[in-house]
């Protein structure tokens, strides 16, 4: 029996299964490996400070002025000081990274970056190139087994420790539940931009991972704290592509309609401004009717279909020559800086329970991610946490019984009949208007329609049950956080507020409390966190 399991196969669960070998281990994947994660997506780049005139000190000062407040300055110089080293790994399992004619590693700048620091692959493939590579890896790996078309649906807990994982397998018509016994779970299941109406991430980017682990009681932080990109590109596409920050980095430029550099009214460094400020003059332009569109003509022009193939393929599809027309962008849900509460090994507060890559929260990115630093922090603790599962001292107790699952009998899958478009559609639009870019207290307590959801999805639809868990996280943490941080910005309290720089760690069970006083009017619910921010 492989008493291991990885769930989900992106970037950090591949990474660590690798540095797991020899010891056995189960990977689980919604998809065929390579597909349903966003890692395969990125187009800039892996952070590291290793150019000349970088340092990890700058690296971890650029971050922590990002995270608006809120990073664990431990964490950040934990995780870029191992930049280096994970580099150096990723180069070992073959990832060929762009070189310069000297032969060192080619870096890019990218916004709020003070250095060229951004390794990257053929101008916007990163992500891809780097997946490819270690998915051959992981094939020729005898010590990991791969479960494609996989996904989990809950875990199993008894006296704090994870005794196994229920599944269910996303390509049969009508799939049973099956469990998966495990000493040691690892939750690798990326983020949650599918949240949103308008999102850069795939479909398989709905939290569950998140959701599991907090219905099984896992600690959570950060919840509040979802990132916008402010260029994806608007063409009506789900997911929206994404016109990669490293445009912005080569000089291309924002304007509106009228041709107004509209980034001039709102900061010194502008189109290079941090994430939060550009995603919000995007959203002010589109709301004003004026629109919001990237000009790359001059910056990059006819360089562009071969300096960027991926974002000129997007932009070809929709009938955009971006060397010669302004591109129109959105800002859309990107990254979720929250999730489960992990320490420097990625153990979180269940026994047996690691996280890592977008799920986890470490405290790196406080408030607001800095760009290119998630593939970092998904190979930093990946490695981090097969390095300490490898020596961990896990409990020897002899096979766990099969266990079925609670809801056997009363659930539903996305493959199966009931079309829950309807409901789902009702989330993403509730989530975008009232807990996206910009949100208020009134429109944060009307969301409470959206616990009704809990009634309306019987038989149980894992995708949309996950969904609604990680919208109530969201929703309380950003009613409860009365202060403008990062990337959560409130119209009714727009100034940041220096007594509410600390994290607030909650639980699931403590969301839906606040959910309710929320839904009686509670106006003066407040965070009971108290993790303070170390800067
Ligand atoms: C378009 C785009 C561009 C980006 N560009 C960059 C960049 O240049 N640099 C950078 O640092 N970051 C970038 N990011 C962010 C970065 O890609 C992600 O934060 C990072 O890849 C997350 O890695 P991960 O392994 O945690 O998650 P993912 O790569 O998303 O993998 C999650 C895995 O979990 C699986 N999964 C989900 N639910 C379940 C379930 N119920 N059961 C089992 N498995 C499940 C998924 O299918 C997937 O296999 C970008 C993101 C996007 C969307």
């Amino acid at each position: 029996m492989n008493e291991t399991v990885i769930v989900g196969a992106g970037l950090a669960g591949l990474f660590a299964a690798l540095k797991l070998a020899p010891v056995p281990v189960t990977v689980i994947s919604p998809k065929p490996l390579g597909e349903g994660a966003s890692s395969a997506w990125a187009q800039a780049g892996i952070a590291a400070a290793i150019g000349e005139g970088d340092s990890v000190d700058k690296h971890a000062a650029d971050t922590i002025v990002a995270g608006a407040g809120l990073c664990d300055a431990a964490m950040v110089r934990l995780i870029v000081g191992e930049a280096p080293r994970r580099i150096e790994e990723l180069l070992r399992y073959g990832v060929p990274f762009d070189r310069d004619l000297e032969g060192k590693l080619k870096l890019q700048r990218e916004a709020a970056h003070s250095e060229k620091r951004v390794a990257g692959i053929n101008g916007d493939r990163a992500g891809k190139v780097i997946m490819e590579t270690l998915i051959a890896a992981v094939r020729n790996t005898p010590s990991i087994r791969v479960l494609e078309n996989t996904a989990a649906l809950d875990l199993a807990v008894a006296d704090g420790r994870v005794t196994g994982i229920h599944c269910y397998q996303t390509n049969a018509v009508h799939p049973e539940p099956f469990f998966l016994p495990a000493r040691a779970v690892i939750m690798a299941t990326g983020g949650a931009g599918q949240l949103y109406r308008v999102t850069t991430n795939p479909e398989e980017a709905r939290g569950d991972g998140l959701a599991i682990a907090a219905r099984a009681g896992a600690h959570v932080a950060d919840a509040e704290f979802v990132q916008f990109h402010p260029t994806a590109i608007d063409v009506g596409k789900s997911p929206a592509p994404l016109a990669t920050e490293a445009l912005r980095g080569e000089g291309a430029w924002l304007v509106n309609s009228a041709g107004e550099r509209f980034m001039e009214r709102h900061h010194a460094d502008l189109e290079l401004a941090p994430r939060d400020i550009v995603a919000r003059a995007v959203e002010i332009e589109r709301l004003a009717g004026r629109g919001a569109f990237l000009d790359c003509r001059a910056a990059i022009g006819e360089h562009f279909a071969s300096h960027f193939p991926t974002v000129y393929a997007s932009c070809m599809e929709a009938g955009i020559n971006p060397a010669r027309a302004l591109i129109p962008v959105a800002a859309a849900a990107h990254y979720t800086m929250g999730g489960v509460v992990t320490d420097a090994c990625a153990r979180t507060s269940i026994g047996g329970l690691w996280a890592i890559g977008e799920i986890a929260c470490t405290g790196l990115h406080g408030a607001n991610r800095l760009a290119s630093n998630s593939l970092l922090e998904a190979v930093v603790m990946g490695g981090r946490a097969a390095e300490d599962m490898a020596n961990a001292d896990l409990p020897r107790t002899k096979p766990f019984a099969l266990r079925p699952w609670p809801h056997q009998g009363a659930w539903d899958t996305p493959a199966r009949t009931v079309p829950q478009a309807a409901t789902l559609a009702h989330l993403r639009k509730s989530m975008s208007a009232s807990a996206g870019v910009v949100r208020d207290q009134a429109g944060l307590a009307g969301l409470t329609s959206i616990l009704g959801i809990s009634e309306r999805i019987f038989p149980i639809r894992p995708d949309i049950r996950n969904m609604r868990d990680v919208a109530m996280l969201i929703i309380t943490s950003a009613y409860k956080r009365r202060e403008s941080r990062g990337a959560h910005y409130r119209t009714d309290y727009p100034h940041t507020d220096p007594a509410q720089a600390r994290r607030a760690p909650t639980t699931l069970t403590e969301a839906r409390a606040d959910y309710l006083t929320m839904a009686a009017g509670g106006a003066t619910l407040t965070a009971r966190g108290s993790m303070a921010a170390e800067v």
